[in-house]
């Protein structure tokens, strides 16, 4: 269930940010989850700090890992580079839906992002481990999935903590990436995300799976709405999803044949 703010979010979301996306950095090589590195954690200690190692690869140098400014919206795009997008789903893991879809993505070889609720990874974390060795990438999306704007301080950072806490013990890092339920950030909590080290991610696309509107109309959605750059919001969770682990085997083979990139954020922005 979606509050209409955030589709209209979802739909205003042109202000690109651009996040550097780069599928082969951030795959994990099959196998137990890693412990976590100081990369993984929040607010390294001014001691340890010489141990941390800018990301380099191919590309640019990749920034140390720290703790993330304070942004004042969120994440809607990411890079164009390679025609890429992001596919993202929401408000699981959930034990009669995320198996198909991580079937699905596993078939066609392509690494997601799943932002999860930690009332859901508490009873299903051996989907998130699955997602740990697959090579995708979680993000927090709070403990019980509230309207965060109603909150007050102490109560945002108990949901976003939690959920960081039990996404580490399940998944093997803390999230870098969290996603406000509905959509709907406020300052506190660009705030407290930031200070747990994680970066707020929105969406460019909102397949409205949520409003199970049939698979037909899902499928077209992405598929119009594919272009460079474009995050995609599904959800694995929240109410009967059949609807969008069908769809999702006609249009990810859609966008792979039209030469998309589909590929899972860096470590760090
Ligand atoms: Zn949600």
């Amino acid at each position: 269930m979606l509050l209409a703010g955030a589709a209209a979010l979802g739909a205003a979301g042109t202000a690109g940010l651009v996040v550097a996306g780069d599928g082969e950095e951030a795959a994990r090589p099959p196998g137990p989850a890693p412990v976590p590195g100081p990369q993984a954690r929040q607010a390294p200690l001014k001691s340890s700090a010489f141990r941390l190692q800018p990301l380099t690869g191919g590309g640019p140098p990749r920034s140390v890992p720290r703790r993330p400014r304070v942004r004042t919206e969120p994440i809607f795009r990411i890079s164009e580079r390679g025609r890429q997008m992001m596919l993202t789903f929401d408000d699981g893991p959930n034990p009669d839906y995320t198996p198909h879809i991580l079937d699905t993505l596993a078939k066609h070889d392509v690494r997601a992002m799943f932002f999860l609720c930690g009332e859901c990874v508490e009873a299903n974390r051996h989907l998130v481990a699955r997602m740990a060795e697959e090579g995708h990438v979680v993000g927090n999306h709070t403990w019980t999935h509230p309207l965060l704007t109603t909150l007050d301080r102490g109560e945002i950072k108990s949901e976003m903590e939690r959920t960081s806490d039990i996404i580490e013990a399940s998944y093997g890092e803390r999230p870098q990436w969290f996603r406000a339920p509905y959509g709907a950030w406020n300052r506190a909590a660009f705030q407290l995300g930031a200070e747990m080290g994680m970066e707020p991610m929105a969406w460019t696309v909102d397949t409205t799976d949520w409003d199970t509107p049939g698979t037909d109309v899902i499928i077209e959605r992405v598929e119009s709405g594919a272009a460079p750059g474009v995050v995609v919001l599904s959800h694995d969770a929240g109410g009967d999803r059949s609807q969008t682990v069908e769809a999702i085997q006609e249009w990810l083979p859609y966008l792979l044949d039209s030469g998309y990139r589909l590929t899972v954020p860096s470590r760090r922005v």
